[in-house]
């Protein structure tokens, strides 16, 4: 990782770059940030910068040898502890090292929920158990392979045992010469005092707003007008940008797909019925409950429009413009009907039920439900 990756915290940039300059490298240091603000992907930067035989004044060179290992995750003196999710057995983060290698290379920025799904069914949370303390000797009592530092990157500390922790602290009050902790913590005021006074604390601020939505205009190909909102909503966190950004494309496809249910139910265009069924039918089983809430919520306002009620203020114009017109269709005569029409195929969609089939006589159904 290069520190021209990663999306602003020049301050903190500069800070560890002059921590090289001025041979003053902490030999125990904790960064301390918020889901998202990008903090592991310096502790990587820092380690390939620490590393590297060609150094730049404002980063690693990305060419040498040790630079293309650092890249990869497979230079042998940068190691890596994380929570790992344990089934049966002893565990450690090495058992689990392919997948954080395509985790931290494919996603960059990622939480620990998304780390936690990707090893297990994600509803179980990982852990740094106690055996991984025998690991992290082991692996610092090996020689120095190649690099100037050896550097041990630790992800999440807090979900660290209290036996594990103790062996840390007895590491990291006598360390070993030439040796680097990174601690990378996401809930630093929950780690023991003692780690706490002998790291020193580093904090990482949230990811500037305007930095946060070029980063996700270049990444994403969004339009900037989406990409500000976004960043605005995820307050400094690039996970949560990414997650608003999502949310936002889903409603709008959620929006386009209600749409045409209603003109085509209305009008009894069979063909257009068709088109919606194919269009829908494809997302997957999750996606397809969350639009049919989103439906039932529609129809609810297309409803009370009628009563000029004043809470469209979180419709989006397209939405809000969509029930404008359309509410006098909606009544009481057949807002119910059609929500219960909706929620039948939400429970026949939970149970497995063919997409096409369900969707298909939904819209059949809402069809005669206009005439009343
Ligand atoms: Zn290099």
């Amino acid at each position: 990782m290069l520190f021209s990756e990663i999306a602003g915290q020049t301050t903190i940039k500069e800070h560890l770059l002059r921590t090289v300059r001025e041979d003053r490298v902490g030999h125990a240091q904790l960064f301390s940030g918020g889901e998202g603000s990008g903090a592991l992907l310096l502790a990587l930067a820092y380690a390939q910068y620490l590393n590297c035989t060609q150094p730049g004044d404002h980063d690693a060179c990305g060419r040498c040898p040790s630079c293309l290992k650092a890249a990869k995750l497979v230079h042998p003196d940068i190691h890596f502890v994380f929570p790992v999710v344990k089934t049966s057995g002893k565990i450690v983060s090495d058992d689990r090292i392919k997948e954080w290698r395509e985790m931290v290379l494919r996603h960059k920025y990622f939480g620990a929920g998304d780390w936690f799904a990707k090893i297990g069914d994600g509803r179980k949370a990982g852990m740094i158990y106690a055996d991984e303390s025998p690991e992290i000797l082991r692996k610092l009592s090996m020689k120095n392979f190649e690099g100037r530092y050896k550097v041990m990157i630790i992800w999440l500390p807090e979900r660290m045992n209290l036996t594990g922790a103790n062996k840390l602290l007895k590491i990291l009050e006598e360390p070993p010469e030439a040796t680097v902790f990174l601690l990378v913590s996401e809930a630093a005021q929950t780690l023991l005092p003692t780690i706490l006074s002998r790291t020193q604390q580093l904090r990482i601020p949230g990811i500037d707003a305007g930095v946060l939505t070029a980063a996700l205009v270049k990444q994403t190909g969004c339009d900037e007008g989406s990409a500000r909102v976004a960043a605005r909503l995820a307050r400094g966190s690039y996970v949560q940008a990414l997650k608003q950004l999502e949310a936002a494309n889903n409603a709008s496809v959620f929006f386009e797909a209600f749409a045409l249910l209603m003109r085509s139910t209305y009008s009894r265009k069979i063909f257009d019925i068709m088109s919606w069924v194919e269009q829908t039918a494809p997302l997957s089983r999750d996606e397809l409950k969350a639009f049919i809430d989103y439906a039932t919520g529609m129809l609810r306002e297309s409803y009370l429009y009628n009563f000029k009620q004043p809470e469209l203020v979180y419709l989006t114009p397209a939405e809000e413009d969509f029930v404008r017109r359309f509410s006098p269709f909606i009544t009481e005569k057949n807002v119910e009907r059609m929500a219960a029409a909706l929620q039948e195929a939400y429970a026949h969609i939970e149970q497995n039920g063919n997409a096409r089939i369900v969707l298909f006589d939904t819209a059949i159904k809402i069809v005669p439900m206009f005439a009343a």
